[in-house]
């Protein structure tokens, strides 16, 4: 509270994009938020400004050594014209945690969120309404301070971006569907005692030939195993994993190569409420296969920001594919989008209470 950050308006506000065909990350607002750390003087000058290109020594050492950390979240209009963040107290305190991991200076969860606030309040007209859409907000930390040696920086920028962006399952009549996941044996995303637990770059560009790979084998997604074993199930892509067992749901502890999504804490919370069993486990891929097989796996999705809740329609493993509920979304992962998307738009009651946070 009290913060009190510069705003710097735009001379010259772009044009709005049509919100039929926002797509994802095309579109960026007009204005960006800033601010410095310097060693010995904390984070400091935090101020909106018009949005725009960084001028960045080529040594910079984020730029070669990928010493940053983001966040991921999402602004939605409400019915009333209001705007609705979910939860951000939870990416406040996952990039701390994240920062602790890659030597970045913390920033305060009180900061964090009025910085948000701020930014989004600036370019609330970049809010889209069209059914399904929403503004993107990614808060990110990188180093601009030349260094070629490899050690923690001393300098830092935060900087927030928004792009507003279209309903996740836009070319699909805006239907959830169950998606094909490519079961992953040869790379690995993480492993105990990495960073999977933290949200940096680094994780997501050694994923990258997987999905390659999944696409190949006609499937939109990976699902990891673990690096030491091969042999648990951990994430997909860049969503938790979730599966229902005998009417039992089943997701992987938090071991330190899962990324703990604050989707994935509010659907096991939601559940819980319902009086669903929830379990958080390692969960073997050969039990998986063999329930998948024998009809106990009756339904399976992945959590995330993008896309809430995907229902999983078909598990491929050494070219055989599974199929999971006759490739149809199940009862529970459509209650669970239902309820997610209705309470962070606003059409829904926030059963919880204090998840959603107005503007
Ligand atoms: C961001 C992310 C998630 C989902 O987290 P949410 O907070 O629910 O968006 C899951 N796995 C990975 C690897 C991620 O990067």
């Amino acid at each position: 509270m009290g913060y009190d950050f510069k705003i710097t308006r735009t001379a010259s506000p772009k044009a709005k994009p049509d919100q039929t065909a926002l797509g994802f990350g095309k579109y960026y607002t007009d204005h960006m938020f800033l601010m410095d750390y310097d060693e010995g003087q904390g984070w400091h000058d935090g101020r909106i400004v018009p949005y725009g290109p960084l001028s960045i020594d080529p040594a910079a050492c984020t730029l070669h050594y990928a010493q940053m950390t983001f966040e991921g979240m999402k602004a939605y209009r409400n019915p009333e014209g209001g705007i609705n963040l979910f939860r951000p107290d939870m990416n406040a305190k996952r990039l701390q945690n994240s920062n602790d991991r890659l030597c970045i200076p913390r920033i305060d969860v009180d900061l964090f969120i009025e910085a948000v606030k701020a930014l989004v309040d600036v370019d609330r007209d970049w809010v889209p309404e069209a059914q399904g859409t929403s503004l993107y907000i990614r808060p990110f930390i990188i180093s601009p301070e030349p260094s070629m040696a490899v050690h923690p920086a001393s300098k830092y920028w935060f900087i927030i971006i928004l792009s507003p962006v279209a309903a996740y399952y836009e070319g699909n009549d805006k239907e959830l569907h169950g998606s094909r996941i490519w079961v992953e044996e040869e790379y690995i995303r993480a492993a105990v005692g990495g960073t999977g637990f933290a949200k940096c770059g680094g994780n997501y560009s050694c994923g990258m030939i997987a999905a390659t790979e999944a696409k190949k084998q006609g499937c939109e997604e990976v699902l990891w195993l673990d690096a030491k074993e091969h042999k648990y199930v951990e994430e997909v892509g860049t969503s938790n994993a979730f599966f229902k067992i005998n009417g039992k749901v089943y997701t992987s502890s938090l071991t330190g190569s899962i990324l703990p999504g604050v989707t994935r804490d509010s659907a096991i919370r939601l559940m819980r409420k319902w009086g669903v069993e929830v379990e958080e486990k390692r969960l073997e891929i050969d039990d998986l296969l063999a329930a998948a097989a024998d009809g106990s796996l009756t339904e399976a999705w992945a959590t995330g920001t993008a896309c809430v809740v995907s229902p999983i329609g078909l598990l491929r493993y050494r070219g055989e594919n599974f199929p999971i509920n006759g490739e149809k979304v199940g009862e529970l992962s459509q209650k669970l989008y239902d309820t997610l998307y209705g309470m962070q738009t606003g059409t829904a009651p926030d059963v919880m209470g204090d998840w959603v946070v107005t503007l």
